[in-house]
């Protein structure tokens, strides 16, 4: 399965991300993580990803191409993988199918998690994020069973430095502005595939299994 997640600031694609990677047993490529990883790690490129990340502006194209690039040419992407935040421009969906022509690579489908944008807001502030495992949760919506603490192993969660009410707001409107010409560019290659985000995440996992006929 090759796949892309599509879908505004918090709709729960890197949620079902990790359903969907353990089910079809393929990589899960987050722009947004690789970004988060280079600023934990202090890299330049990182450096570079934080300036923006922290407006909830887009990093620039030609980096945020180049990394993609980079990890779709290791070996573990030869049989599938799933993008997750990537391609967020015009500009980025037109280099990966470049790449992925020049590369004999075909997309099986477009996933987009579709929400209404007025619940979104709630979700990005309420999200927090496991520092040890990167496991998501909501404080209200998919909370821990113990309060500040990952299930899975033990540490703190975190809230994201973007995940301010002033930032989600931004980062809602950035979608707008330039990733949601992407709908259309991909429903015109005839494999995008909407679901309904706004139901509980057991039952958008079964409706992305539905329209991806697995
Ligand atoms: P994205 O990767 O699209 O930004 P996340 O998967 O991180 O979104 O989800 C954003 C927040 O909303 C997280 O706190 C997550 O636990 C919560 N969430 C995800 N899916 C749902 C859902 N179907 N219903 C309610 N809350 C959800
Ligand atoms: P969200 O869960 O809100 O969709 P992500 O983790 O995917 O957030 O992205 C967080 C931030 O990382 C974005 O607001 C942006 O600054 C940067 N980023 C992630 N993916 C891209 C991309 N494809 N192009 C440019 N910037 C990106
Ligand atoms: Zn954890």
């Amino acid at each position: 399965m090759k796949l892309l997640i599509m879908g505004r600031p918090g709709a729960g694609k890197g949620t079902q991300a990790v359903n969907i990677k353990e089910y079809f047993n393929i990589p899960h490529i987050s722009t947004g993580d690789m970004f988060r990883a280079a600023i934990k790690n202090q890299t330049k490129l990182g450096m570079l990803a934080k300036s923006y990340m922290d407006q909830g502006a887009l990093v620039p194209d030609e980096v945020t191409i180049g990394i993609v690039e980079e990890r779709l040419l290791e070996a573990d992407c030869k049989d599938g993988f799933l993008l997750d935040g990537f391609p967020r421009t015009i500009a980025q969906a037109e280099a990966l199918d470049k790449f992925l022509n020049e590369n004999g690579i075909k997309l099986d489908a477009v996933l987009d998690v579709n929400v209404p944008v007025e619940i979104l807001v709630r979700r990005m502030v309420g999200r927090r994020v496991c520092k040890g495992c990167g496991a998501t949760y909501h404080v209200e919506f998919n909370a821990p069973k113990v309060e500040g603490v990952c299930d899975n192993c033990n540490t703190q969660l975190i809230q994201r430095a973007d995940d301010t009410e002033a930032t989600a707001v931004n980062r809602l409107q950035v979608y707008d502005n330039q990733t949601a010409p992407l709908l259309e560019f991909y429903s015109k290659q005839n494999i995008l595939k909407t679901v309904n985000g706004d139901q509980s995440l057991s039952k958008v996992f079964e409706d992305i299994k539905v329209v991806l006929g697995a």
